[in-house]
């Protein structure tokens, strides 16, 4: 058999992340290949870290995109910051949080699990109790953005919490960065990493980090070497630190670099400002949409993130059947539930150049359809309409 090209369908991504990308992202991608130390792709480069200031809310000179994806990023957070013997508090309330423990353990630290039910925010209460009964911890991990449950997580609060012990944080912003309000030096956050393809709509495979004072200091005083070669900070600053003496550490992956610096214009265009506030109306839209179908949402209001709506499954349908109609038929992509959630909720994303009220539209009309088809209990032909409401009203 002989291969052929691949030719990917056009689809509507409205899950969990990848989000849609704009052509214009996709077109920076073809641009010709350069060296990564030719000084035309330093200087752009340069401004990228600029523009990965202006998304984080940071003045924090070690802010960089690491050359691979979101869970890269996590774990360039915690090998650098955690030594052998080290405690750290993980709060879990999803998937993500758990996979920080791991991170912990395989870094020879001693995690203090706090946990959350899935579908709650962090409880800052269970925070301020396990530093209390640990005064030996260092670290305090937690998620903004849990993507697996869509609740959103007080990051302000819990940071405030663990300096007052002394514990720096590290701060999971993968689903956050570009679709709700994130302050990095405002909420004095240590360390954070995030995505390329949540909410700043690019492509996989990057993820931007950034690193604040306290925690710049704590890899200066490592007792021991980062267990990792490849995210050892200390090595890869020579690279993206290094201003024009920067050396080789590894090839950095060119192309995608353009696509995210692309991506990063778009934001800075459209003003991180407005961008949050498209994020909430859009939800308020699709929210408006679902409820007058009649499903419910598994977060509680005020914790409810714009950018993934974690809906309830109707009884007796089928969630698979359902998700392979609307990718089958309408090209539209929706989220499964992770871990404990799978089979009880959908993961409707709305990230980035997806929160669109076309999406928004589409996504009703196609889910109405296809629950209409599987008998599902739901209620017809006011959906759509009662998200145009929302999206009419003049409150943007
Ligand atoms: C998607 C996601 C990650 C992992 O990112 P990848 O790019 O898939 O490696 C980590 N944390 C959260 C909260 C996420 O949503």
């Amino acid at each position: 058999m002989t291969s052929r090209s691949f030719h990917p369908p056009l689809r509507t991504l409205m899950g969990p992340g990848p989000s849609d990308v704009h052509p214009r992202v996709l077109a920076a991608l073809a641009r010709p290949t350069i060296g990564h130390l030719d000084p035309e792709f330093v200087a752009m480069m340069d401004d990228m870290k600029g523009l990965l200031q202006y998304a984080f809310r940071t003045r924090n000179e070690l802010t960089l995109p690491v050359s691979a994806p979101g869970s890269a990023g996590m774990e360039t957070c915690f090998v650098n910051l955690v030594e052998p013997g080290d405690k750290v508090i993980v709060c879990q309330n999803g998937v993500f949080g758990g996979r920080m423990k791991e991170n912990v353990e395989r870094c020879g630290g001693i995690p203090v699990l706090v946990q959350d039910d899935w579908g709650m925010p962090v409880d800052p209460n269970k925070l301020e109790e396990a530093l209390t009964a640990h005064p030996d911890a260092r670290l305090v991990a937690f998620v903004h953005a849990e993507t697996s449950t869509g609740a959103c997580s007080d990051v302000a609060t819990l940071t405030r919490l663990a300096h007052a012990k002394d514990c720096l944080v590290i701060v999971d912003a993968v689903t956050s960065l570009g679709g709700s309000p994130l302050e990095v030096d405002g909420w004095e956050v240590d360390a954070v990493y995030a995505g390329s393809q949540k909410c700043l709509s690019c492509i996989p495979g990057l993820s931007p980090v950034s690193f604040g004072p306290r925690a710049l200091e704590a890899i200066k005083r490592r007792k021991t070497r980062c267990q990792s070669w490849f995210l050892d900070l200390s090595l890869v600053m020579s690279y993206w630190g290094g201003g024009t003496k920067r050396s080789y550490h590894h090839t950095a992956p060119i192309n995608a670099l353009y696509a995210l610096h692309e991506a990063l214009v778009m934001l800075r265009e459209e003003g991180i400002e407005n961008a949050w506030r498209r994020h909430r109306h859009l939800h308020e839209a699709l929210k408006a949409g679902l409820e007058a179908l009649g499903l419910s949402f598994l977060v509680p209001e005020p914790a409810r993130l714009p950018q993934l709506n974690a809906v309830t499954i109707p009884e007796g349908v089928d969630d698979a059947a359902v998700r392979a109609a609307l990718l089958e038929r309408y090209g539209l992509e929706i989220g499964a539930g992770l871990g404990a959630l799978a089979g009880k909720v959908w993961r409707i994303g709305l990230m980035g150049q997806s929160a669109s009220p076309r999406n928004v539209l589409f996504c009703l009309a196609a889910l109405e359809a296809v629950l209409a088809e599987q008998k599902a209990p739901i209620a017809r032909g006011v959906a759509v309409e009662a998200a145009q409401r929302v999206l009419a009203a003049s409150d943007r």
